[in-house]
């Protein structure tokens, strides 16, 4: 049984799901929490997946506690009624929170997707810290996307035994997605995509930048907006209207900022390809943009991914305005800058991991062996 409940959930989620169907040994059931309502269905859609049970807990402006308490209270029935062998959750948001202790309550195995990812802080990001370390207690097979974030559990007394190293699935899941080559079906991405201008693609979300620090951001964005007024800034914004409050008014009546609805991911993984630069602090896309050869500016003052800033291609940047304005405009005007951080690299994954994650459950149920590890060393870098 997979439980997921948001956009990076479900994106991460569905390669694994696709290959549990897919073989013939395991059967699978999904459960969606509806965290991200719309966002995510736009996702189920893209990869052809009906979830089997909807707990629907979205309501907003609902605090973490009454999020978790839903979460708790839709899914044990459903565990009780269904009785699965494993439970299976990507990551670091409430739903894999409550839905791991549930399971473990339950004393049904928890296999933990994207698991190891540590930045240290328990308070940054918030409260997916802290969310992944409660999961890793209660899991039974961790499967963990790099080395670093093996070492990681190891470091934290986890059992070898139980970790494996799978590459990260958003891998898997961007590499089949750009290779349909969906086209934009908004009429002004098409136009700033025939037109060939340079494009900022920016992304913002988390929670520790709500506020004052999100107002920052979209100052700092009109600054560049008029700057470089023939370069098109292209913001798909978030749901969340905390999000919108302190960002659009900022950016209102620019005509090279464009502002749209959350895209669906076919077309979100093409303006990924078709961006010079992208200002991010989402976790996903620090991961993706990096396979598809574009320098990341991260709106963070840590990260839980280091492989990329290892790699040189992702920089940690943080929200100041005067800092943003500073880092894109050197990726704007200096080459040597912007070409010494534009080169593919693929730390995070070859778009072979669900592949591993099944053969690691199979394992876990005493049928088959698994895979060799992930290892990212054995990537060509171009
Ligand atoms: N994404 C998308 N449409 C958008 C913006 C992002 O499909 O308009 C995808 C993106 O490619 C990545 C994921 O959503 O795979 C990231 O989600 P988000 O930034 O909300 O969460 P995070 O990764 O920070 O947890």
């Amino acid at each position: 049984m997979t439980v997921y409940g948001t956009r990076p959930e479900a994106i991460k989620v569905a390669p694994v799901v696709k290959a549990i169907g897919a073989n013939g040994d395991l059967s699978s059931v999904t459960v969606v929490t509806g965290q991200h309502r719309e966002m995510l269905d736009q996702v189920n859609e893209v990869f052809g997946i009906t979830p089997d049970h909807d707990l629907d807990v979205f309501a907003h402006g609902q605090t973490l506690n009454v999020l978790m308490a839903r979460v708790f209270c839709g899914l044990d029935p459903v565990l009780e009624d269904q009785r699965p062998d494993a439970l299976l959750v990507q990551g670091d948001t409430s739903t894999v929170a409550a839905a791991s202790i549930a399971a473990f309550y339950r004393q049904i195995p928890v296999v933990h997707l994207e698991a190891g990812l540590r930045s240290g802080n328990i308070l940054s990001p918030f409260p997916e810290e802290a969310n992944r370390k409660i999961t890793t207690q209660v899991a039974r097979l961790h499967l963990a996307p790099t080395a670093t974030s093996k070492a990681n559990l190891l470091a934290e007394n986890v059992d070898p035994d139980t970790v494996a190293v799978t590459g990260n699935t958003v891998i898997d899941a961007l590499l089949h997605t750009v290779g349909e080559h969906i086209p934009f079906s908004d009429p002004r991405l098409r136009d700033i995509e025939d037109s060939g201008r340079r494009v900022l693609l920016v992304t913002t979300h988390r929670r520790e930048n709500w506020g004052g620090a999100m107002e920052g951001v979209g100052r700092a964005l009109r600054r560049l907006a008029e700057r470089y007024p023939d370069t098109a800034i292209i913001m798909p914004a978030h749901r969340n209207p905390i999000v919108r409050e302190a960002i659009l008014p900022q950016v209102e009546n620019l005509d090279n900022v464009l502002v749209t609805e959350p895209m669906p991911y076919g077309e979100f993984t093409r303006l990924m390809s078709l961006a010079t630069v992208v200002l991010t602090d989402s976790g996903g896309v620090q991961e993706e943009a990096p396979s598809l050869g574009k320098p990341v500016l991260v709106m963070r003052e840590n990260t839980e991914r280091p492989e990329a800033v290892e790699a040189g291609t992702v920089r940690l940047i943080g929200t100041d305005e005067e800092r943003i304005v500073d880092q894109v405009s050197t990726l704007f005007d200096d080459s040597s800058a912007f070409e010494s951080m534009a080169r593919a690299v693929n730390p995070y994954g070859d778009g072979k991991a669900a592949g591993r994650c099944v053969a690691a459950i199979k394992q876990m149920f005493g049928s088959g062996e698994r895979l060799p590890d992930f290892d990212a060393s054995q990537q060509r870098w171009n």
